[in-house]
């Protein structure tokens, strides 16, 4: 961190804080590992938003105006400004989401790397020529910004899912109202706060914290002034707000829950298998929406691979997120502690066995659990967990292990362990999912499109594509 620069967030974080407070009953952020306070957030209101619709609303012609060049340099900048303050980017997302310091620092690189991808897909939103179908005619078309953005983001990427939504809408002359979760929003000011040193205007970029997300949902999906809405979270959230954005025939993207399976034949390399498991399935201590959540292993390597695992896990280090050398960090509240005991119940009940291989579990930290004879009955294998449980189910050949990997309304990620090349070929073809890790656990970068088939959502988010759905088509037809 360079000393000499202001701390960010000054005034609204607990250690830095005057007497002065936001407003009269700021949001309060707390640590998940330990409660503590960490800092305050304004909770803004109806009149407020209105308001910033407004401002965006002229500010986004102003914007759009500029040349790509001019936008994609403020983008650069924004980028820079981020990576300069890494570490203390990194601090703000484990005091507020809990994940461990490394897993922070990692973050703040991926963030920072999707501003810097679409500041260089700004200059090349091309349009194109088409070969005129009458004598005279010239057919062609420009790429648009769709106009005024509406984003909604979770907590488990307090960084990440904010740049993957305002980087490409910011390059694309869009302007974008950003509502963070209420567990994570400093994470979100200071972004805020460093696009606005970059000489991003407040007037085209607008983070709007508030306790009430119903209200904003309400808001922004009514009015005829938001062009689109970009959400990730739960698949319940999100198919109400696309319900609710039907009237004004808005544009939407949707990232939602996921159920990926990781498959594992007998002829993978184990080794490899466990190692891409485990980094998969614990970052951010299974809260992320492409953690395997169903572990589906050939039968004859599943004692081999169980025995690896139970090795594996047992040298995960549990704890504070602060402290280095932490593996895995608290969960983000009391209730999600609560929602994964009562699936480890319900698995019990039908007759699975639970093995806890780790040390060190505290009141907010849950060690991994490995649910043996895991059935599809089971609530841990419908549902997205979104903790540390591993579900373990078995299967004979290629074709169960497709029926079983496909039997969810869920198609977000898969994985699939195998060195059968023409295996890779039939199960990448055959898997409902939008994203595939084959012989890896690694597969979210800013340089590909992620996003999901089925119930896990609609567009894609980085990539080339991650500019498609923030422009629109237009087609000139020119006669002369
Ligand atoms: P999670 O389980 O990850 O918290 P949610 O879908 O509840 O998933 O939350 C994701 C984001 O959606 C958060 O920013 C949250 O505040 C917001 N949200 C929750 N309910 C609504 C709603 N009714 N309208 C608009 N946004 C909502």
């Amino acid at each position: 961190m360079d000393t000499r620069r202001a701390p960010l967030l000054a005034g609204f974080m607990c250690d830095t804080r005057d007497a002065e407070v936001p407003d009269a009953n700021p949001i309060k952020v707390t640590n998940p590992f330990d409660g503590s306070l960490v800092g305050f957030a304004p909770d803004l209101g109806a009149d407020e938003l209105k308001a910033r619709i407004d401002a965006l609303c002229s500010g986004q012609t102003g914007w759009a105006a500029r040349t790509a060049g001019d936008r994609a340099g403020r983008l650069k900048a924004w980028h820079a400004a981020v990576l300069e303050r890494e570490e203390e980017l990194a601090r703000l997302v484990t005091l507020e989401a809990g994940k461990p310091l490394a897993e922070a620092r990692a973050e703040v690189r991926y963030a920072a790397a999707y501003i810097e991808w679409f500041a260089e897909e700004a200059r090349r939103t091309y349009g194109e020529v088409i070969p005129g179908p009458w004598p005279g005619a010239r057919l062609m078309t420009v790429r648009q910004p769709v106009g005024v953005v509406a984003a909604i983001t979770p907590w488990n990427f307090p960084l990440a899912m904010i740049t993957r939504k305002v980087a490409p809408a910011l390059a694309a002359g869009c302007s974008v109202v950003l509502k963070p979760a209420e567990e994570t929003p400093l994470s979100a000011m200071a972004l805020q706060e460093l696009a606005l040193e970059a000489g991003i205007p407040g007037t085209v970029y607008t983070t709007f914290t508030s306790r009430d997300a119903a209200m904003f949902g309400d808001i922004v999906c009514d009015s005829p002034r938001i062009a689109k809405l970009t959400f990730t979270g739960s698949t319940r959230i999100g198919s109400l707000l696309l319900g609710k954005c039907a009237p004004t025939v808005k544009r939407v993207s949707l990232e939602l829950g996921g159920n990926a399976p990781f498959i594992v034949f007998d002829d993978a390399d184990l080794d490899a298998a466990v190692d891409g498991f485990v980094k998969a399935k614990f970052r951010n201590a299974g809260q992320t929406c492409v953690s395997p959540n169903r572990l589906l292993v050939q039968s004859g390597a599943s004692s081999r691979f169980l025995e690896r695992l139970m090795a594996r896990l047992a040298g995960l280090r549990l704890g504070n997120g602060l402290a280095e050398g932490t593996d895995l960090g608290p969960l983000i509240a009391g209730s999600a502690r609560s929602r994964l005991e009562a699936l480890i119940e319900d698995a019990r009940a039908l007759g699975a066995q639970i093995l806890r291989p780790c040390e060190g579990e505290t009141a907010t930290v849950m060690g991994p659990a490995i649910v043996l004879g895991a059935t599809p009955d089971m609530r841990v294998v419908r549902e997205e967990i979104f903790g540390p449980l591993i579900p373990l189910l078995t299967f004979a050949g290629e074709a169960e292990a497709l029926q079983m990997a496909n039997a969810t309304d869920a198609g977000l990620a898969a994985y699939v362990y195998t060195r059968d090349q023409a295996r890779v070929w039939r199960m990448s073809e055959g898997i409902e999912a939008g994203m595939i890790g084959i012989n890896t656990g690694a597969i979210s970068t800013e340089v590909a499109p992620f996003g999901g088939v089925k119930q896990s959502g609609l567009g894609r988010e980085g990539g080339r594509q991650g500019m498609d759905d923030y422009l629109e088509i237009k087609y000139l037809a020119v006669s002369h």
